[in-house]
């Protein structure tokens, strides 16, 4: 399991993309223990909050996803992974059409020229079940 390189700092586009069952918030909606601060409960955060980072939290010196592809600075957040013998991205956007335009579009375009890229568009909740549920 990938372990966070960087501090999630402003960025809480994750509690307020996939909705946290525990406390029955929907997706792309706040969940109810954002705080200023980051998140009101985060020692006693749910098992989901717990295993969940995004691919920017897990790297330092990936070139495409310097500083300012954090997730709340795109709009979207990524997600990669081994899914049937290939490596794969998963991309959800956490704001409307952040996926088509820049910076985001240009970079799901460079990860296009080598990987399957599947994107999740903003309030899409049928797609976003569904590519969870790959549990990259
Ligand atoms: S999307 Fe990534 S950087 Fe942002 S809060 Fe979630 S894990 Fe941290
Ligand atoms: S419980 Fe905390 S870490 Fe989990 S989604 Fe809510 S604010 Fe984020």
């Amino acid at each position: 399991m990938p372990k966070a390189e960087r501090e999630c700092d402003g960025c809480q586009e994750c509690c307020f993309l996939f909705g946290i069952s525990k406390y029955e918030s929907d997706p792309w909606t706040d969940c109810p223990h954002q705080c200023e601060g980051g998140c009101d409960v985060y020692e006693d955060r749910p098992k989901e909050c717990r295993k969940y980072l995004c691919h920017w939290v897990t790297v330092d010196d990936d070139p495409y996803f310097d500083e300012d592809m954090r997730p709340d600075k795109t709009g979207l957040v990524f997600v990669t992974g081994d899914y049937k013998l290939q490596r794969i991205w998963l991309c959800f956007e956490s704001r409307p059409a952040a996926s088509v335009t820049s910076p985001g579009k240009e970079l799901i375009e460079k990860l296009r020229e080598k990987y399957l890229v599947k994107i999740c568009m903003y309030n899409n909740v049928a797609k976003l079940v569904q590519l969870t549920s790959m549990n990259l």
